[in-house]
């Protein structure tokens, strides 16, 4: 009998990634259409079906031999009944019953996850996690993601919103705004886009001796660029980063102590010193056990791990039933 092959899809703000996955956790193919979130959910869903038909195809592959898919999109989501509540990166849509229409389109078991989740669960699989029995990742991007796996299993949460790592809270006396509507967030002092606010802001306070007034539009990459050069603004905002960083990563540690914290989305170009910062400032701020023991390091499947991980939750489920 030919291995059980599933298709993994990861649903974004602007694209939707599907590719189809062998046993091993290998991509037989891989294929990106444009999501239009801004036309509609029904047309929102049929894309995703879609995707899915092209990457069977891209594999030259027919359709009956997929034997489950796996649906990842972004929160918020309610996964015991595979339903999106009202996204904001998919907006106007609301209460989308997206495992239910893809399993009734295709005849086939489909699992559903939150992307973070589904990327926490492909590096576990197949990335950097493969060897460690649980895995921490925070993905560092315009905002913070985060997934939890504990022994081969996702960490969900009674009510779908386990490993929501960016909202814990790092500063409670008159913190940062976040895009959630709270503030003292971590993802509003170590997102992508935090970092670029903040440099922002400590350009206006600042005499006119940091190189970024000249850089022209700030990304994090530039600021990044710019501490590695020596600039002295901009090696206190990766300072601080990092430091805020640590301090939810050391909250993680704390509560259930893995032996694995991974970082992956665009910041990850920051590179080897940056992460540096942050195991400095988490064995500040944590239990030196297990500080010194957990390993902090990149994740390693890009922006395939949420894809990787869907199709690994169809895997899943065809072994477990769950
Ligand atoms: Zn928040």
């Amino acid at each position: 009998m030919a291995e059980p092959l599933c298709v993994g899809l990861d649903v974004g703000g602007t694209t939707m990634k599907a590719g189809v996955v062998d046993d091993a956790g290998q991509l037989l193919s891989h294929v990106n259409v444009p999501t239009e979130a801004a036309k509609g959910q029904a047309h929102g869903l049929a894309t995703m079906a879609e995707t899915i038909r092209q990457a069977v195809a891209a594999a030259n592959l027919p359709l009956d031999r997929i034997a489950a898919i796996g649906v990842a999109t972004p929160g918020s989501m309610d996964l015991a009944t595979g339903v999106i509540l009202d996204p904001p990166n998919l907006k106007p849509w609301r209460n989308v019953p997206v495992r239910q229409y893809i399993a009734d389109t295709f005849q086939l078991p489909t699992a559903f996850q939150n992307d973070a989740n589904a990327a926490a669960f492909g590096e576990s699989w197949v990335g950097v996690g493969k060897d460690h029995r649980s895995l921490v990742l925070f993905t560092l991007g315009t905002g913070i993601g985060g997934g939890i796996v504990l022994d081969g299993r996702i960490l969900e949460g009674a009510h779908s919103h386990g490993g929501e790592l960016g909202h814990m809270k790092v500063d409670i006396t008159g913190g940062r705004q976040c895009r959630c509507g709270q503030r003292g967030c971590v993802e509003a002092y170590a997102s992508a886009t935090a970092v670029v606010a903040r440099t922002y802001e400590a350009l206006q306070q600042d005499g006119g001796q940091s190189q970024l007034h000249s850089a022209g539009e700030l990304t994090a990459q530039t600021v990044f660029a710019a501490a590695d050069a020596g600039d002295a603004l901009a090696k206190s905002i990766v300072d601080r980063t990092a430091f805020y960083l640590a301090v939810g990563v050391a909250n993680v540690i704390h509560t259930i102590d893995p032996e694995l914290i991974c970082f992956g989305g665009g910041m990850i170009a920051a590179g080897e010193p940056f992460l540096n910062l942050v195991r400095r400032y988490v064995r500040d701020v944590a239990f030196a056990w297990p500080a010194e023991r957990v390993i902090i390091r990149y994740a390693a499947l890009g922006n395939d791990a949420g894809m990787i991980g869907a199709a690994g939750c169809a895997k899943l489920l065809l072994n477990t039933g769950k």
